[in-house]
């Protein structure tokens, strides 16, 4: 099955990994013949997974870094909680 190059049309061979006429880069290397999937395809998902799974790790651990940490701050500056507490009573 022949190939059209993207950009200017010209017929080429399948497989061809530049256009013969103008020599742009034919479409990106295939991973999976069938469905044409390509590498391309392949990692955009991949950074779309990697960032989701990220935040899903990411976001607890801040939130619960942040608690610790204005815990343990609380319990170690007694004047920072009654700082904090200050400012509460005013708000
Ligand atoms: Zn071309």
């Amino acid at each position: 099955m022949p190939e059209f190059c993207p950009k200017c049309g010209n017929m080429v061979a399948d497989g061809t990994e530049r256009c013969p006429a103008c020599g742009s880069r034919m479409r990106p290397r295939v991973m999976d013949e069938e469905s044409g999937f390509t590498w391309v395809d392949f990692f955009n998902y991949s950074a779309v997974t990697i960032l989701i799974i990220l935040a899903a790790i990411l976001i607890p651990v801040a939130i619960g870094l942040l608690c610790f940490g204005l815990y343990w701050l609380l319990a170690a500056f007694p004047l920072a909680a009654s700082v904090l507490g200050g400012l509460r009573g005013i708000a």
